[in-house]
């Protein structure tokens, strides 16, 4: 299927998605993070469309976006109004890429009509929609109807394994009432959330198992800081393994002054760490010894690397091919040489005690040996021109 001009499922490379957390209403504001989150790498971004204010802003935040030459497709997130405000706002309709619904937040009584009214919208628009459900907002119905079951069995089992069941159960019938709606196959993406890792990862394998749609994966819930990459990386990395999983979103709560865009960076570092998509070089550096007892190595590995990310919007545009670039960034004679080699261009610096000089690998063939207070500059402009000679098609 196509979100905007971005392909998700049917074996396309798996797409990186990003949820924005200005007030939607606010077009101008909500514009500029699309923006910054499509620069860090987020190729879908979804926005909240929770009220009357934040649909009316939608188009207005198309065009900004628009304006600046920007096609990165915008998804509606809908919950209890979502069936009004798509009829009501038809150009807010017009604008979304896709549609979000997560079927238990449509309320109780009129639940089956609201859900109904927006897949026609979809239907109609020729939109895609993601069904997604999430253990905070279950579907009652369902939950009450497997619970039933449970208890009549002989050995009933845990309640938690029954509220697993009804996510994928109040999803799965979901999506069947949207083929049933006439929604087309390549036209739904299912996810179903929980925060619990081994959870998430049962849910998704019954979901592939269960259906032919494409997957949306992400750990809701996943915390802050450390704890929230490494539950995300966790869940995400053995499904994705696995072939599961179309599209991805981290979903880290920012620490109070953290960019946004942190979320989609470690979406990145996650699809590179398993070698399943590249859009930056990849630098390699050794932990560190005893044998480095100085700062210098940790020094120069982090200037390395934030010379490659300043470098990387303007070598992207002129050196095509330059993410698969490997930098390796060594503290000694133990590792570094080898490790130098296996990079397409390595530096070893000494380790403590060892002779203060700094050989240099291209292309796994020593190239030069650094020494003395420059070399850190030499070393880029070795750098420079090895990108420009590899890549540059002129
Ligand atoms: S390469 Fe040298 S400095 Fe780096 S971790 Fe290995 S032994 Fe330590």
């Amino acid at each position: 299927m196509w979100i905007g001009q971005v392909p998700v499922g049917g074996g396309h490379p798996v797409a990186v998605q990003a949820m924005t957390n200005t007030d939607t209403a606010d077009a101008q504001s909500t514009a500029a993070q699309v923006a910054e989150l499509a620069a860090a790498g987020a190729e879908i971004v979804r926005i909240t469309v929770n009220n009357e204010a934040a649909a009316r802003a939608v188009p207005e935040i198309k065009e900004r976006l628009e304006d600046q030459g920007l096609s990165v497709p915008l998804v509606g997130d809908f919950h209890f109004s979502g069936h009004v405000l798509l009829r009501r706002f038809p150009k807010a309709a017009q604008a979304l890429d896709k549609f979000r619904i997560n079927p238990g937040t449509l309320g109780k009584k009129r639940k089956d009509q609201a859900f109904a009214e927006m897949i026609a919208v979809a239907r109609d628009l020729q939109k895609p929609v993601r069904i997604g459900g999430n253990w905070g907002s279950l579907d009652m119905e369902v939950l009450a109807e497997l619970m039933d079951e449970n208890a009549r069995r002989p050995e009933p089992a845990p309640a938690e394994a029954v509220v697993l069941s009804a996510l994928v159960e109040s999803v799965v019938r979901s999506a069947e009432a949207a083929l049933a709606l006439g929604l087309g196959e390549d036209q739904i993406v299912l996810s179903a959330k929980v925060s619990r890792v081994t959870e998430l990862l049962w849910v998704y394998r019954e979901l592939a198992r269960r259906t032919p749609f494409a997957l949306h994966l992400g750990l809701t819930e996943a915390g802050m800081g450390t704890k929230g990459i490494v539950a995300s990386t966790a869940a995400l990395a053995p499904l994705l393994l696995e072939g599961i999983g179309d599209t991805i979103r981290v979903s880290l709560t920012p620490r109070p002054g953290e960019p946004r865009t942190r979320e989609v960076e470690v979406a990145w570092e996650v699809l590179q760490a398993l070698g399943l998509r590249r859009r930056s070089p990849e630098v390699s550096a050794c932990p560190g010894c005893g044998r480095t007892t100085s700062t210098r190595f940790q020094e120069l590995a982090e200037r390395v690397e934030a010379y490659l990310k300043a470098r990387l919007p303007e070598w992207k545009a002129i050196y095509p091919g330059v993410e698969t670039l490997k930098v390796a960034v060594m503290g000694c004679v133990v590792n570094g040489p080898g490790e130098s080699k296996h990079a397409d261009i390595g530096i070893s610096l000494p380790g403590t005690g060892e002779d203060p000089k700094v050989p240099v690998y291209v292309d796994g063939k020593h190239f030069t040996t650094l020494s003395g207070e420059d070399l850190e500059a030499r070393f880029l402009a070795i750098l420079e021109a090895y990108v420009k000679r590899r890549f540059g098609t002129k």
